[in-house]
């Protein structure tokens, strides 16, 4: 199947994500407030989703260093690595909430899970948000008004009990469905009982995303320690009955000391429940990474050959399956900005 974009922009892509940040000179402008995400590898960081080729890449920015330096020339905007032209023709997309074309809102960044990975309830005051449903509605509201908008998406820390978020994700699910009858909608919980499933499907979530972290049962338990990995799998299992084929995604994060076979063997069970893995390397950063060294020991950075490599992979599984990224209206497989995306990338 033909991809979306060349075989030299998906590897630019690739070194762009494995690759340090973009330095934004101080008298360059940009032409909307960069993105500050509460959730996603980029928790923490100013970043900016840089569009080129056909696909996008969402990358930390920095006034004052980078390995990768933004030009403008006119209207024309490159990316520069070593002061030569590493990527031509870039343009900059607003995200709107969090990603392109989509209102993905963190529902709560408090989180009493302790994941290693996650930045998100590591983030100091400043950042991280008390939004009320009240509120979340309003930000829904106001992205739908605005160029572009395409689906909704509902991501939340657990702060006091995984039923009780889920149980929130829901009412703002039903609200939302109730003011947008036709818009996509994805939910991205922390579910532990079948029926939680059933009811962010039934106030009308469209795609479910349920993330397994990691197929390696030591790392797993090294990183997740207050989570089940047999009950994330049971979840994704009865997800993709609730849910449908291509409806259902996982995310499997790479660069914990993982093999590739063991990435590529829990894309293969995934698949077999109908379920679309997002594989997505590792991103550390002043918030994760004191917490991951003393979980793991010290990591070895993942680099873009070992970001194509498991995409092609993934890509030849999810094909014997009859499974595909392509369908996905809304969260991560759709976003493109943090991975390198089978069928559309490779
Ligand atoms: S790929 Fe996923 S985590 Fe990254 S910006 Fe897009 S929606 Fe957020």
């Amino acid at each position: 199947m033909e991809t979306k974009v060349s075989p030299s922009t998906a590897r630019a892509k690739a070194e762009l994500l494995a690759g340090g940040a973009v330095k934004v000179p101080k008298d360059s402008r940009l032409p909307f407030l960069p993105s500050r995400s509460t959730a996603g590898p980029g928790a923490g960081s100013t970043a900016v989703v840089f569009s080129f080729g056909n696909t996008r890449a969402k990358k930390s920015i920095s006034r004052d260093e980078g390995e990768f330096e933004l030009l403008r020339d006119g209207d024309e905007m490159s990316i520069l690595r070593n002061g030569e032209v590493f990527i031509a023709g870039v343009s900059l997309v607003p995200t709107l909430y969090h990603a392109p074309h989509q209102a993905f809102i963190n529902i709560d960044s408090t989180c009493i899970m302790d994941c290693k990975f996650c930045a998100t309830p590591r983030l100091n005051e400043g950042i991280t948000k008390n939004l009320t449903d009240e509120k979340i509605i309003d930000m829904v509201k106001d992205a739908s008004r605005k160029e572009g908008f395409q689906s909704v998406s509902f991501t939340s820390g657990v702060p006091s009990s995984p039923a009780m978020a889920v149980r929130r994700m829901a009412g703002l699910v039903s609200a939302t469905r109730k003011l947008f009858p036709r818009t996509a909608i994805g939910v991205e919980p922390y579910v532990t009982r079948p029926d939680e499933v059933e009811m962010l499907k039934e106030a009308g979530a469209d795609e479910i995303k349920l993330n397994i972290e990691s197929f390696d049962r030591d790392i797993f338990e090294k990183v997740c320690p207050n989570r089940d990995f047999d009950t994330i799998m049971h979840m994704i299992i009865h997800a993709s009955e609730v849910f449908g084929k291509n409806r259902v995604s996982s995310n499997i994060i790479y660069g914990l000391g993982e093999t590739d076979e063991n990435v590529l063997e829990g894309v293969r069970v995934l698949a077999n429940t109908g379920a679309v893995a997002t594989l997505r390397a590792l991103r550390t950063n002043q918030y994760n990474a004191p917490e991951l060294e003393r979980a793991l020991g010290a990591l070895i950075p993942v680099t873009a050959e070992r970001m194509l490599r498991l995409a092609e992979e993934e890509k030849k599984i999810l094909q014997s399956y009859g499974l595909t990224t392509l369908g996905f209206k809304t969260m991560c497989h759709s976003c493109l900005s943090c991975d390198i995306v089978p069928f559309w990338d490779v």
